[in-house]
């Protein structure tokens, strides 16, 4: 039996949920589990408002949008990310300017933003690795005294939070990704949480090709017109039929996937001190959501080898992520600030091990046995 890296997982109501989207008549966006989804997201965030996007990658372009990004404005980011963070500022030609990340969270370096501050900076755009948080007092911080915006590129991090404050509810803007790879999913999808009420308006406009057609829906205009700029970015209502179910077990899913990642994070524990392998640190003032569970080698021949070793007894684990700052369309549009060995180091050291829902603990100790020869406890 193979161990893949990741499985999606069916909860129970989405075929219900997506029947009765079809029953409904309602197949664009914006319809009853649209609606559904967006309660529930505002309650369980404490976000001003949630708009569900086709995915993280829209909830991004539509930050960059609302932030009125223009050619030559410089975001601060890391370069240990998903292209979709600096893709969405380059779309409006802006600068991705790299800082190195922590060695601790893999998030960006809190203390090194002030310098890598110009002119021309308009935002932060953090990123919460593996669902847990950067120092976000620090950097909202930082950010109130240059004037900048801050984007949470929360993708991995729904249901994680920091100081008691959910992720993605703490910036002005914040995208959560609902792609099959992480925790909530509908296939492809997302969220753009606006908790600057500066942009709740406008938020609706670019979502909806331009127009004020979602305050028409309301009543509030007796027709809609175009009246900015804007795209499609919302997903129909039987992708928010499968995401509302998913939605409903928020929960339960990140507490059977931290069931599997504390699993690996107690069996490893001895090899840490052994100087083998380092273990993902959460900082006390995170919650986080068992996105990923990761390991980080002493060395890329290690985790070459490591990855074979797993892939004999059929168990998939990848690593991520080719720094942005040296792929060639990071050369090409964007920028480091400072030395960036952290992200280097991480980039040809991380493991992620497989985690998902169904994984369950023979799973978990099949992968800790091959991989690193070390037995899993019993299911606690
Ligand atoms: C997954 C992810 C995205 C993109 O989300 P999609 O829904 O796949 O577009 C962006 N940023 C990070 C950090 C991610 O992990």
């Amino acid at each position: 039996m193979n161990i893949p890296f990741n499985q999606p997982h069916e909860h129970g109501p989405e075929l219900d949920y997506i029947r009765d989207a079809i029953h409904c008549a309602h197949l664009s966006g914006d319809g009853k589990y649209t609606r559904k989804c967006h309660e529930l997201l505002v309650e369980r965030t404490g976000a001003k408002k949630a708009l569900l996007v086709h995915s993280g990658t829209a909830a991004l372009e539509m930050a960059a949008l609302l932030i009125d990004c223009r050619p030559g404005d410089e975001i601060i980011m890391p370069s240990y990310t998903f292209v979709s963070t600096a893709n969405a500022f380059v779309l409006r030609g802006a600068v991705p300017v790299f800082v190195d990340i922590r060695p601790d969270t893999q998030n960006i370096d809190e203390t090194l933003i002030e310098a890598a501050i110009t002119e021309r900076t308009r935002a932060i755009c953090v990123v919460h690795y593996a669902g847990v948080a950067c120092e976000m007092d620090t950097i909202m911080n930082i950010a109130r005294r240059y004037h900048l915006y801050v984007i949470e590129d929360a993708a991995q991090g729904v249901g994680s939070s920091y100081k008691g404050r959910k992720l993605g509810s703490i910036g002005h803007l914040g995208c959560y990704s609902f792609h099959e790879t992480k925790n909530v999913i509908c296939g492809e999808g997302g969220a753009l949480l606006v908790n600057d009420p500066a942009f709740m308006e406008r938020a609706e406009i670019i979502r909806e090709k331009g127009t004020n057609r979602s305050k028409f829906f309301r009543g509030q205009v007796d027709k809609y017109t175009w009246v900015d700029v804007g795209s499609s970015y919302l997903p129909g209502e039987m992708t928010a039929a499968y995401l509302y179910a998913q939605l409903e077990h928020g929960k339960e899913i990140n507490g059977e996937r931290r069931k599997w990642w504390n699993m690996y994070h107690q069996a490893l524990e001895p090899l840490e001190k052994a100087g083998v392998l380092k273990r993902p640190c959460v900082p006390a003032d995170c919650v986080h959501n068992a996105h990923m569970y990761y390991v980080l080698l002493n060395s890329l021949e290690e985790r070459t080898s490591l990855i074979g070793k797993l892939a004999e007894e059929g168990i998939k684990a990848v690593f991520h992520y080719i720094p942005l700052h040296s792929a060639p369309a990071g050369v090409k549009f964007g920028r480091t600030a400072g030395s960036m060995a952290c992200t280097d180091r991480t980039s040809d050291t991380l493991l992620r091990l497989p985690l998902y829902y169904d994984l369950g603990a023979e799973g978990c100790r099949r992968v800790l046995k091959a991989g690193f020869g070390v037995e899993g406890a019993a299911e606690s």
